[in-house]
């Protein structure tokens, strides 16, 4: 028999929200949503032969960890989430973060903090990505969420295509709040890493504010295919 309450919210995918017979996964997401299992680089988080580690230039953050990669299904969810204003999204992709802290981190965390956005960007969605993200995790793990970082006022950048732009314009977007201190280590969350420049200027940030280490976790790593040698 059909209930209301399965017909008023039948069961989806929780990637691409196509509707199914259970709450799971569809086909399709789960032969594209790759998830970061197994052994991964043990700074950037994806697999050895994607790293995009700087070696002579070594990140503020100690590593970063991810769930997934950046394609197929997992991207499609991230899209929702962040393009669709989708808030509800936000436990689910939480949940599959926990999954990488639990196994691959280990020790105490004093605070959680979140990559902050701009102000119009949060008014837009009617909330913040990452500190969404970050406030499921500090109920799954209770460590509390600390709200160090904010946006400089400079004017909205664009999507920066080139490497080189993007780790300056990363290092201009964000500033300390007034009074932000922190200290021992720090969970820094984000949705999506893409070279690592937005997590390393917000990790030495809160380094400057007292963090001795920060531990970087994105829902999903974007890497770029490297053209065959
Ligand atoms: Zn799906
Ligand atoms: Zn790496």
């Amino acid at each position: 028999m059909i209930n209301l309450r399965t017909l008023l919210f039948p069961p989806r995918c929780p990637f691409c929200g196509r509707v199914g017979k259970r709450e799971e996964p569809c086909k399709r997401c789960k032969a594209s949503a790759r998830e970061l299992t197994g052994e991964v680089c043990k700074c950037c988080g994806v697999l050895p032969e994607d790293c995009f580690c700087r070696p002579l230039k070594p990140f503020a953050f100690e590593r970063n960890i991810s769930a997934f990669y950046y394609a197929g299904g997992a991207r499609t969810l991230v899209l929702r989430y962040k393009e669709r204003s989708a808030p509800q999204l936000a436990p689910f992709m939480a949940k599959r973060m926990l999954r990488q802290i639990e196994g691959r981190l280990e020790g105490d965390f004093s605070a959680i903090t979140f990559v902050p956005n701009t102000m119009r960007a949060t008014l837009r969605r009617g909330y913040s990505p990452a500190r969404l993200l970050a406030q499921e995790l500090s109920g799954m793990l209770d460590i509390p969420v600390v709200e160090g970082l904010a946006r400089n006022h400079a004017p909205q950048q664009k999507y920066q295509k080139n490497a080189a732009a993007r780790w300056k314009s990363a290092k201009e977007n964000y500033l300390l709040r007034n009074g932000a201190t922190f200290f021992g280590n720090v969970l820094l969350v984000d949705d999506v890493t893409t070279t690592g420049a937005s997590l390393d200027a917000c990790a030495a940030l809160l380094k400057k504010a007292g963090a001795e280490r920060v531990y970087a976790v994105t829902f999903a790593a974007s890497v770029k295919k490297k053209k065959p040698r």
